[in-house]
C-alpha cells in the first residue's frame, strides 16, 4: 500500500536510535528516538478527516474514510516507506524538571515528503504502548481525540500556528479512565488521531540531552534541526556546513521570535493551552498537544481550563506570554553548552519580550480597528477595556463582533445614541449573565467615548464604520471552539452519531464569516454548560 505518498525519514536518518528494539518501559540514552510498532486494534472505524491537511500532503481525498487508509491510521498497517519511532524527550512539568517523558502514546509513522519538497510528519496519538510509556497505557480515549482533532484544525483556520490533524478512528477497543464524572474509573471508547506537523520535535528533545550532559546526541539533535526545519539560517553555506554557536543561536531566537507570535495568536483568540510544559513546546512555534485546553468565554484573565493547575494557576490565560519565556529560557539553558556563553541566548530572550510586545501591540490594534497603536492613547484604551470587560461577564469572541457592528458616526454627532443600542445589546441574556451594573454601564459608556475619538482621529484609516467593521472582523473570529460545543459532539459522539464532529468542523473551517443557519454556533455558553465536567474545565485524564 502506498496512497501515492513518498516517505523521506530524515529524523530517522540522522539520530543515534535506541539499539534495544523490544518495548518495555525504560531509560534510553544517547538516542533520538526508538523504533516501535502500533499495535494492532480489533474493530477501527474512521470517525472524521481533514480535506486540507490530506491536500498538505499530497495524499488523494479519496482515500479519507476508506477501510485501507483506516487501517493505517488506527495502527494496523504500514504503508510502504513508513520507519514508526517513539522520540525521546524530557520536560519541565509544572515549573519541575521531569526527566525522561518521550512520546508515551505518540508514534510516529514517518516523513511524507511532498512534489514541491516539503516534509510532514504523520504522527498517530492513542495507537499503543512505546519505551516512554512509564506508568501509562499508550492510548487515548474517544474525548479527548475529538477535543485534538477538532481544535487543531479550528485554530489553523483561525490563523494561529498550530500542529494539524488528519484523521480521527475509533480503535472499537475499550480505554480505563478515571473519568471525572463520578470519580469513578470508566471504560471509554478508545481512538487514535493521526497528527500531521513539518516536525514534532519540542524543547523537551534537545533538554533532556542537556540534562544527561550528553553533548553529542544534543549537537547532533541540533544540527539536524537546523538542516532541516531551519535550512535558511546555513544558506550560502551549502549543507554540509558546519553548525557553529552562531547558527544555533540565530536558531534560538527564531524559536523565541515564532513562540511570541503564536502566543499573541492565543491570546487574540482566547485560547488558553493549559498544560505549558516544555514537552509541550514545539521548536517551530506551532500549537502542540491538544490536552485540557479550554477557550476564554467570560473574560478572566486568571482562568485556567485544567483542574491541575487550578491551585497554582500556572497556565492561566493572561500568564501564557510569561510562561512562553520561562520555557524559552528552559530551551536556552539545554543550549548554552552548545552555544557556550550565554549573551547571545540571552539576545534571544530580550527578542521574545520585544516581538511579543510589538505583536501584541498591533494585534490590538487590529482588534479595535485602529491603524496602529499608539502608545500614548492606547495603553490607556486598551487596560481600561480589559477591566471592563471583567467588570461583567462579558463573553470574549461576541464583545468584539459587536463592538465592529456600532456605528461610531462623527465627532459632531456623539456615540451617546448609539450607546443606548450598545446597553440593549450588552443585557441581552444570552451576552451577559449578570445584571448590567450603574458602573459597569458608566465604565462603558466613558470607554465608548474615548474609543469613538480614538478612531475618528486615526489619519491612518478612513473613518468608515463598514470599514472599520470589515478589518475587525477578519481578526476577531465569530466561531471558536467553545468548551461546551466539543462536548456536546464527544456527547453525540459516543452515542455513535459522529454529525456533529462533522457539521462543527465545517462551521470552524470559516471562523470570520456570518454563516446563515449556524449561529447557534456562536452563542454565549447556556447556563447548564457552566459548571458541567467538560464544558469549563478539564483534568488531565486523556
Ligand atoms: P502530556 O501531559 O499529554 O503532555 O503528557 C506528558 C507525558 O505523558 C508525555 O510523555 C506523554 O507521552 C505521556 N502520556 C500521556 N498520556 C499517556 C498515556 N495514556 N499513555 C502513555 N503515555 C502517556
Ligand atoms: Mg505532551
Ligand atoms: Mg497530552
Amino acid at each position: 500500500m502506498t496512497f501515492d505518498l513518498t516517505f523521506d525519514n530524515r529524523f530517522t536518518r540522522d539520530l543515534p536510535a535506541d539499539p534495544e528494539s523490544r518495548n518495555f518501559t525504560r531509560q534510553v540514552h544517547q538516542a533520538g528516538f526508538s523504533r516501535v510498532k502500533p499495535t494492532p486494534v480489533s474493530a477501527p472505524k474512521w470517525v472524521a478527516g481533514s480535506k486540507e491537511v490530506a491536500e498538505l500532503i499530497g495524499l488523494d481525498s479519496k482515500w479519507l474514510g476508506s477501510a485501507e487508509l483506516t487501517e493505517v491510521l488506527a495502527g494496523n498497517a504500514l504503508a510502504d516507506g513508513m520507519d514508526p519511532f517513539a522520540m525521546c524527550y524530557g520536560g519541565h512539568q509544572f515549573g519541575n524538571w521531569a526527566g525522561q517523558l518521550g512520546d508515551g502514546r505518540a508514534i510516529n509513522l514517518g516523513e511524507v515528503v511532498t512534489a514541491d519538497e516539503k516534509h510532514w510528519t504523520l504522527q498517530l496519538k492513542g495507537a499503543g504502548l512505546t519505551p516512554y510509556s512509564r506508568t501509562a497505557d499508550g492510548l487515548a480515549v474517544l474525548r479527548s481525540s475529538v477535543r485534538e482533532f477538532l481544535c487543531s484544525e479550528a485554530m489553523h483556520h483561525l490563523g494561529v500556528p498550530t500542529t494539524r490533524a488528519l484523521s480521527l478512528v475509533l480503535t472499537g477497543e475499550k480505554v480505563l479512565r478515571d473519568m471525572f464524572y463520578d470519580g469513578h474509573p470508566e471504560h471509554e471508547l478508545g481512538a487514535v488521531v493521526c497528527r500531521v506537523a513539518p516536525s514534532f520535535i519540542r524543547f523537551g528533545n534537545f533538554e533532556i540531552f542537556a540534562s544527561r550532559e550528553d553533548t553529542e546526541t544534543l549537537q547532533t539533535l541540533v544540527e539536524h534541526t537546523i538542516r532541516s526545519e531551519f535550512p535558511h539560517l546555513l544558506s550560502g553555506a551549502g549543507p554540509d556546513a558546519e553548525v557553529g554557536p552562531d547558527v544555533i543561536a540565530a536558531m534560538f531566537e527564531e524559536v523565541c521570535r515564532t513562540t511570541a507570535e503564536m502566543v499573541v495568536h492565543w491570546m487574540r483568540v482566547g485560547f488558553v493551552h493549559g498544560v505549558m510544559n516544555t514537552d509541550n513546546m514545539s521548536i517551530l512555534g506551532l500549537t502542540i498537544d491538544y490536552g485540557p485546553y479550554g477557550w476564554l468565554e467570560d473574560y478572566d484573565p486568571d482562568w485556567t481550563p485544567n483542574t491541575t493547575d487550578a491551585q497554582g494557576r500556572r497556565y492561566r490565560y493572561a500568564h501564557q506570554p510569561q510562561i512562553a519565556q520561562w520555557n524559552l529560557v528552559a530551551l536556552a539553558n539545554a543550549l548554552v553548552p552548545l552555544v557556550k556563553e550565554a549573551e547571545p541566548l540571552q539576545r534571544g530572550i530580550a527578542v521574545y519580550v520585544e516581538e511579543f510586545q510589538k505583536s501584541w501591540h498591533s494585534m490590538m490594534a487590529g482588534k479595535l480597528g485602529l491603524s496602529k497603536y499608539e502608545s500614548e492613547t492606547d495603553d490607556e484604551l486598551v487596560d481600561s477595556l480589559l477591566t471592563l470587560l471583567q467588570l461583567a461577564e462579558t463573553d470574549m469572541t461576541i464583545f468584539y463582533r459587536r463592538l465592529a457592528d456600532i456605528e461610531l458616526g462623527t465627532q459632531e454627532q456623539p456615540v451617546a445614541l448609539e450607546l443606548a443600542a450598545v446597553l440593549n445589546h450588552l443585557s441581552e441574556a444570552h451576552y451577559v449573565a449578570d445584571e448590567v451594573t450603574e458602573e459597569y454601564q458608566q465604565a462603558l459608556m466613558d470607554w465608548m467615548r474615548s474609543y469613538q475619538s480614538r478612531v475618528l482621529a486615526d489619519d491612518g484609516f478612513p473613518a468608515n464604520d463598514s470599514q472599520r467593521r470589515q478589518r475587525m472582523n477578519a481578526v476577531n473570529p465569530k466561531y471558536v471552539l467553545r468548551n461546551y460545543l466539543a462536548q456536546l459532539a464527544i456527547d453525540a459522539c459516543d452515542k455513535g452519531d459522529d454529525s456533529m464532529v462533522s457539521e462543527l468542523l465545517d462551521v470552524l473551517r470559516r471562523p470570520y464569516e456570518d454563516q446563515p443557519g449556524k449561529e447557534r454556533f456562536a452563542e454565549k455558553r447556556p447556563e447548564w454548560a457552566r459548571h458541567r465536567p467538560g464544558c469549563s474545565m478539564l483534568s488531565c485524564s486523556s
